[in-house]
């Protein structure tokens, strides 16, 4: 479904990927581990169009989306939860979910994905006349992947879903995850969480400064030494 090949990414003269190759195939979870300033968030943002490769390519589907403009990419039907999860503070519940379809047209479908969208976050139906800015962390998480979710994906990028969050939340976001991957939407997703990321994906790339350093099947990757020792606690 998704083919990096090779892509190098700057910001300045700083190279953040250096010659990253990954796959992703329809209905997979794939998640990217590894430390901070790793060069994850980076990929993601280049997969989204919010960056450009130097060099290298991006192939989706049946074409390239390398240096693609993000409005084009997102209607290609690749989603992206940033780190951080912007939603619009000043905007209800609702209002955010609606700026997730802003491409789309057919209302009644919109209305229909929204009803999705309150059936896997019930915390949020219950919360859709709020302003979003005044939403717990968790469930601010869970209004930016259901904003992704109302541009009706293909495959959705999510960055970092756990990060700052207590344990019970994440186990919870995870599990949603699960939920929508199962439902039919191919996932890509940034960790620093190794151990949850591990649990629930397919396959995992390890990245270090910049570089694919280790990849394989998840339950490999959770049972290498090396992997245990420097991403899942030392155990
Ligand atoms: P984290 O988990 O801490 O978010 P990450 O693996 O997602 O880490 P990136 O955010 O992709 O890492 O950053 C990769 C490298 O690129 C880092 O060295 C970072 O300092 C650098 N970088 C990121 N954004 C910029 C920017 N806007 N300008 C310059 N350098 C940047």
């Amino acid at each position: 479904m998704l083919k990096v090949d090779d892509i190098n990414v700057y910001y300045g003269n700083i190279q953040a990927l250096k010659g990253v190759s990954l796959e992703v195939k329809e209905g997979e979870i794939v998640t990217l581990i590894g430390a901070n300033g790793a060069g994850k968030s980076t990929l993601l943002k280049t997969l989204s169009g919010l960056l450009k490769p130097k060099s290298g390519t991006i192939h989706y589907l049946d074409g390239s989306i390398s240096g693609k403009a993000p409005q084009s990419i997102v209607k290609t039907g690749i989603s992206h939860v940033p780190e951080g999860r912007r939603v619009f503070a000043n905007m209800s519940v609702e209002e955010n979910l609606e700026l997730g379809a802003y491409l789309r047209k057919n209302t009644k479908e919109i209305r229909k994905d929204m009803e999705h969208v309150y059936e896997l976050f019930p915390r949020l139906q219950e919360r859709r006349k709020q302003i979003s800015g005044t939403l717990s962390g968790g469930e601010q998480q869970m209004l930016a992947m259901g904003r992704a979710i109302m541009a009706k994906p293909k495959l959705l990028l999510l960055d970092e879903p756990s990060m700052g969050l207590a344990p019970l939340m994440v186990k919870n976001i995870f599990q949603i995850i699960e939920k929508i991957n199962r439902e039919g939407t191919t996932i890509l997703l940034v960790e620093q969480n190794a151990n949850m990321a591990l649990s629930i994906a397919d396959r995992a790339y390890v990245i270090e400064t910049g570089k694919v350093v280790v990849s394989g099947s998840a339950s490999e990757l959770q049972s290498s030494e090396q992997i245990k020792k420097a991403y899942l606690g030392g155990h």
